[in-house]
């Protein structure tokens, strides 16, 4: 079911077509458009289904009701999806993405917009093509893994030796992996919430420099995905090592991501005892750093403007899809909730911080960048909580810190959206992770994500898989959480010391 779309957020066109170029955004905003009405907070608006009861509070009713009737986080996910398109971080997309998070920002009247430096490493994509040689010609549906090295221009053939997991790989003795391309084969599970994901993305970041210490030519992953359609995932695959760690000194080898259907005969094969052999070509470039921006908006706090609630997502994508949903939703829908208080005359007593982060997927460098540059400030971030997850309903709320009045106040909020308080602590999400060892405390609003990784980093994470009420449903869970963390004495205490890193 598709919503018709409402005429707003026209002058995004205009906008990406002005004439700043290069990686510099627009400074002076454009004059704000006409917004359409607020929807009227009336019973008819909302849903019958969705909404369990309707809370006591009569602000929180009353963003209910609008949220659930707006398609604002759908109008605003698909003007990034059509009018940008695909960004990568150091890209002209991503640049077109700075002025379109600027330009959307004013349009929904946020206060305070602006771009905030950041430095990032490029890595462009080349020509990617894979053939089963031996022991019969079969092209194999390949992208390139992000942060890959090429391979030589005439390609790499090796004999390919097949691994369940990082942990089978160090079982094996180096002579068994030396000169082949190894062969990640590990089926990720269909979750509702991230498990499946967490535990079968590994190989994909992790894998590579494992191979490659162990002599390793290349390497094959079985695409992190749950679907079994013929697609390609991409994804970063780690490309820096802090001093100590095992995989320090390791010269990184070409590595692709193959499509299940084509993982699946290549187990076969091996499961035969049959001798195989891939030609791989991939020539990505990492052509040096980019300076590039995060971009930010507020709702300024009225009582206590230096405390902030921030709301987070990354304007950045991976290159082959138009990132509808990673992370074009996200932005859709903390710009939605944003835009909902707004229109619902909703006035914070805290300060509503959005950030849209650049360079999320290859290498956090906003995030990282944005921790850094406020860390000073981190004892007034008050919560923060990050959409990352696509554009399914949101089913559970969490929060690291404490479980008090303030948690269950959330709770009491999001109960009429069906969504289940969980005891377990947040797990936050990677760009405001980096805010944890500050003390900012994290809610998660955890959406189902069991179609989420069919479509996740393909040329299928396109408009057309967004369902526009699950949508909804996200940004107004997403409102309600932020008017009830804004509001004057809420608290989730500060975030616990974080455990060690990893080296
Ligand atoms: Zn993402």
């Amino acid at each position: 079911v598709k919503t018709p779309l409402p005429v707003t957020f026209a002058s995004f066109a205009l906008l990406l077509t002005g004439g700043c170029g290069g990686s510099t955004p627009a400074a002076a905003p454009p004059p704000p458009a006409e917004l359409p009405a607020p929807p009227a907070p009336s019973a008819s608006a909302a849903p019958a289904a969705p909404v369990a009861a309707a809370p006591a509070d009569a602000e929180l009713a009353a963003l209910l009701h609008a949220g659930l009737a707006s398609t604002t986080a759908l109008d605003v996910t698909r003007s990034l999806s059509d009018h940008v398109g695909a960004r990568i971080v150091g890209s002209a997309g991503f640049d077109r993405a700075v002025r379109w998070a600027t330009g959307t920002m004013n349009e929904l009247r946020l206060s305070n917009v602006h771009t905030e430096p950041v430095t990032v490493q490029r890595w462009e994509r080349g020509a990617e093509s894979a053939e089963m040689v031996e022991p019969s010609p079969q092209r194999l549906e390949i992208t390139t893994l992000g942060g890959s090295p090429a391979t030589p221009a005439s390609g790499l053939t090796a004999e390919v030796v097949e691994v369940s997991s990082i942990e089978a790989l160090e079982k094996l003795p180096d002579e068994a992996v030396k000169g082949r391309i190894v062969f990640f084969d590990k089926p990720m599970q269909r979750t509702r919430d991230q498990y499946g994901y967490a535990h079968g993305a590994d190989v994909r970041f992790q894998g590579p420099a494992a191979a490659a210490k162990k002599g390793a030519r290349g390497v094959l992953v079985r695409s992190i995905t749950s679907s079994p359609e013929r697609y390609a995932h991409t994804g970063a695959m780690r490309t820096k090592f802090k001093p100590g760690s095992p995989y320090e000194h390791v010269k990184l080898v070409p590595a692709g991501a193959i499509a299940v259907p084509d993982a699946e005969m290549l187990h076969r094969l091996l499961a035969e005892h049959a001798k195989v052999k891939v030609k791989m070509l991939l020539t990505p470039r990492s052509p040096g750093v980019a300076h590039t921006f995060n971009v930010v908006g507020e709702i300024p706090g009225s009582s206590d403007p230096q405390s902030v609630v921030l709301l987070g997502a990354h304007l950045d994508s991976w290159d082959l899809g138009t990132g509808a949903q990673d992370d074009g939703a996200g932005c859709g829908i903390v710009l939605a909730a944003a835009s909902l208080l707004l229109q619902n005359h909703v006035v914070p007593a805290r300060t509503v911080r959005v950030v849209l982060f650049a360079g999320e997927e290859n290498g956090d460098f906003g995030a990282i960048e944005y921790a850094r540059a406020h860390a000073a400030e981190a004892p007034h971030i008050v919560a923060a909580v990050e959409a990352d997850e696509g554009a399914g309903r949101v089913f559970e709320v969490r929060a690291l810190g404490e479980h008090g009045a303030t948690f269950s106040a959330l709770t009491d909020a999001l109960a009429p959206l069906h969504i289940e308080a969980k005891a377990d602590p947040s797990k936050g999400g990677s760009d405001i992770n980096e805010l944890r060892p500050l003390g900012v405390p994290s809610v998660d609003l955890t959406q189902d994500v069991e179609r989420y990784f069919d479509v996740h980093h393909t040329k299928n994470d396109v408009m057309d898989q967004i369902d526009p009420e699950q949508l909804a449903q996200v940004a107004t869970a997403y409102a309600l959480t932020t008017d009830v963390l804004a509001r004057a004495g809420a608290t989730l205490g500060r975030a616990p010391a974080p455990e060690a890193k990893k080296p």
